[in-house]
């Protein structure tokens, strides 16, 4: 544990820093998920490359189509939402994979990640075209609340949702996992050295050049400063999630995107949180999850194949004991 000083409130949305050694870079940006996607790829072959940041692209759009609960394209997930209640209901093999993990990881993360948010979520609005500038009454919020937790039973291979209010919104794992599929098919088409960074969700492979990939930590409260950095090579993902990303302040107070489900108000426990995985799944998850967790989180990731940094509400900067980072010093 380490504290740092108020100036100096690292955040999260990790970015990409430009390394000394310039390499063959191939770049693309797309449009996906709500977020820019950036496609980096060092390849000799940059018509090779071209055409395997397309398929990944488009592989990454089938994902977010999928999971969506936003839009008129017809789903399973908008179909379920929509069920009477205790109906049994069969979801493609995919989407019931994700399921599986995100009712794991609520249970391990004693329900502070919750996939059956998706009331509140839209109650709140923050994936809206138009962002909200207002919270909504706490009425409305006391009205869709109950019945959120441990809701979700499965019978067999099917699950049915037990209150009205229970609604699923991939939203805090999908990036993670449409990156995965976006790797895979990198790896399909022989690109052995990439990074895909959705807006501070980042899976990388091999190296960047001759260097490793250096990813700098964002301080959340000054967006432009770097507050910490990694070199990071392998295949490694790394997300931070932060209550920058999507807010607004009303009467001097921060309202952001990440729910307490057992309040159904944005979660104060933290600024921002960066996870280490093997994939970009359980990063995506994990650092929604250890966001409402606040510091005690750092005791479960400790457990957990993960490495961790949590900012703390009041700035205190806490990271597993793994967690590979240099932190910078005040200039
Ligand atoms: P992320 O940006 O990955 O931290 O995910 C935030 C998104 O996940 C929000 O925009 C909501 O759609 C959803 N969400 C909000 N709070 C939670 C939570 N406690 N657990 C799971 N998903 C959440
Ligand atoms: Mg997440």
């Amino acid at each position: 544990m380490l504290h740092i000083n108020t100036l100096l409130f690292i955040v999260i949305t990790s970015f990409l820093l430009s390394c000394g050694q310039p390499s063959k870079d191939i770049h693309e940006t797309r449009f996906m998920m709500g977020t820019l996607v950036r496609f980096t790829i060092v390849h000799p072959d940059k018509d090779i490359a071209k055409v395997a940041i397309r398929k990944a692209a488009q592989e990454m759009q089938r994902i977010e189509d999928i999971f969506t609960i936003y839009g008129n394209k017809p789903n399973s997930v908008k179909k379920f939402n929509r069920l009477p209640i205790h109906t049994p209901f069969t979801f493609p093999s995919e989407v019931n994979v994700l399921l599986e993990t995100s009712v794991h990881i609520k249970k391990q993360s004693h329900g502070a990640f919750s996939p059956s948010l998706a009331a509140l979520n839209k109650l709140w609005g923050f994936s809206n075209a138009e962002p909200p500038s207002t919270p909504p009454s706490p009425a409305s919020i006391q009205n869709l609340l109950p019945g959120t937790q441990n809701c979700l039973q499965k019978q067999g291979k099917q699950w049915l949702r037990t209150s009205p209010n229970c609604q699923l919104d991939f939203g805090a794992i999908a990036k993670g996992y449409a990156i995965d599929r976006g790797i895979e098919v990198l790896k399909k088409y022989g690109i052995q050295h990439a990074m895909i960074d959705a807006g501070g969700d980042i899976r990388l492979l091999g190296k960047h050049g001759e260097n490793d990939w250096r990813i700098g930590i964002r301080d959340p409260r000054h967006k432009d400063n770097v507050i910490a950095t990694l070199s990071l090579h392998g295949d490694v993902s790394i997300v931070t999630s932060g209550d920058y990303e999507r807010y607004f302040i009303s009467h001097g107070q921060r309202y952001h995107h990440i729910l307490n489900p057992k309040s159904g108000w944005p979660s104060y426990s933290s600024e921002s949180t960066t996870v280490i995985a093997s994939n970009a799944t359980l990063a995506d998850a994990w650092s929604t999850a250890l966001f409402v967790l606040g510091k005690k989180g750092i005791k479960i990731a400790e457990k957990l194949p993960l490495q961790a940094l949590i900012i703390d509400s009041n700035g205190q900067v806490y990271h597993t004991k793994g967690m590979p980072i240099n932190l910078l010093t005040k200039p």
